[in-house]
């Protein structure tokens, strides 16, 4: 069988070549007479890929050699828990912008766990179609960080810009936006991801976090969420989730052999331009996200129409086109357009959404 166009939120498509290399390699890792799968993760070719891991993420994302770089487990959902944990006795209460279902989630473990935190901006009025204007004022001055979610994956938005948190450290989830393009690390405290939208396998999660910021955690919190007890160890406190971590070397190795992040993002805005120019082209598609948040990554759109909605996302499956079944708390369809997705993916969907509109006009 071929391989389809899988527009996945994720898990969700890996690059061909890293599939390829990774198959390549499966049974046998280099000289070892073993896979990476069946490696004891202290041994010294698994801590070569980890170290090397570490190393070219630093290089793509120009990492600041004051930042940790942590791989761990439990998805960005644990550092829901985490974070609060890690971080909030910097001045006991911590601040939160709602900008759509995940960091919602964040702000309600956050409240779960007892913690003084507020929600100073939410879109949730108007549905999540853009992400709040985030200013200085708005913030506690003694808030222990700010926390947002980057790019909002179910609704399609995304942060045009990086909140000016002052010295309130600023904590971000960049699940299905991390190495999408250049990002200015120095300007977060904290960035975390679940590998499974853009960068891995699912299995991994990636936290960078400030040095200065490792202080700060709870006295008695499990051992395992502490990011110190993981920086100190290298990641290795306990067993890393190695195949997921090996999968992620690759990624970076492909994004480097691109070109970088810099040439990662001309991709990406060239596969986003060519929907969203056909999106503002025609008015049989709606797409419901305002301009400014339009995600680069995540692409929503609907036909007013439940039932044509079902029926495109059934057609374009039976056409190779996969997964264009928006999620299932907000309906219509949903693109996502990761690292992966080749622009020849989003040439044959814009292709199928013509084809759809000329064959099933609206009454
Ligand atoms: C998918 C996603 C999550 C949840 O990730 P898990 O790894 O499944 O816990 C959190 N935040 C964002 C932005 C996501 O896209």
């Amino acid at each position: 069988m071929n391989r389809v166009y899988n527009f996945s939120a994720g898990p969700s498509m890996l690059p061909l070549p890293v599939l390829e290399r990774a198959a390549s390699e499966l049974v046998c890792y280099g000289e070892s007479g073993m896979s990476v799968m069946e490696m004891s993760h202290r041994s010294p070719d698994y801590e070569a890929i980890i170290q090397d891991a570490e190393a070219l993420l630093r290089k793509i994302m120009n990492i600041p050699d004051n930042y940790k770089v942590l791989f761990l487990q439990g998805g960005a959902s644990t550092q829901f828990a985490a974070v609060p944990m890690n971080l909030i006795k910097r001045t006991g209460k911590a601040d939160y912008a709602v900008s759509g279902q995940f960091s919602g989630k964040a702000f309600k473990e956050a409240q779960k766990l007892g913690y003084d935190v507020k929600c100073i901006a939410t879109t949730k009025d108007d549905n999540f179609d853009h992400v709040p204007t985030i200013t200085r004022d708005m913030i506690r001055p003694d808030a222990a960080y700010l926390h947002i979610c980057f790019n909002n994956t179910i609704y399609g938005t995304k942060y045009p810009y990086i909140p000016d948190t002052g010295d309130v450290p600023l904590v971000a989830d960049l699940s299905s936006c991390i190495i999408s393009e250049p990002v200015d690390v120095s300007k977060f405290g904290v960035i975390y991801a679940g590998a499974q939208k853009n960068m891995a396998p699912a299995g991994v999660t990636l936290v960078i976090v400030r040095e200065d910021l490792l202080e700060y955690a709870e006295e008695d919190m499990p051992t395992m969420l502490e990011w110190k007890t993981m920086a100190d160890n290298d990641s290795m406190y306990n067993t890393p989730p190695c195949y997921s971590i090996y999968m992620a070397k690759l990624v970076y190795d492909w994004i480097i052999e691109l070109g970088g992040l810099e040439e990662m993002k001309k991709i990406n805005e060239k596969k986003a331009n060519l929907l969203y120019d056909y999106l503002d082209s025609q008015d049989y598609y709606i797409a419901p996200v305002k301009k400014d948040s339009r995600s680069m990554m995540n692409v929503t759109f609907v036909t007013g129409d439940a039932d044509l909605d079902k029926k495109f996302a059934s057609e374009a499956s039976a056409k190779g086109l996969k997964n264009l079944k928006g999620h299932r708390s907000v309906g219509g369809m949903r693109a996502s357009i990761y690292n992966a997705m080749p622009y020849e993916g989003v040439e044959a969907l814009v292709a199928f959404m013509k084809e759809f509109a000329a064959a099933n006009p609206k009454k």
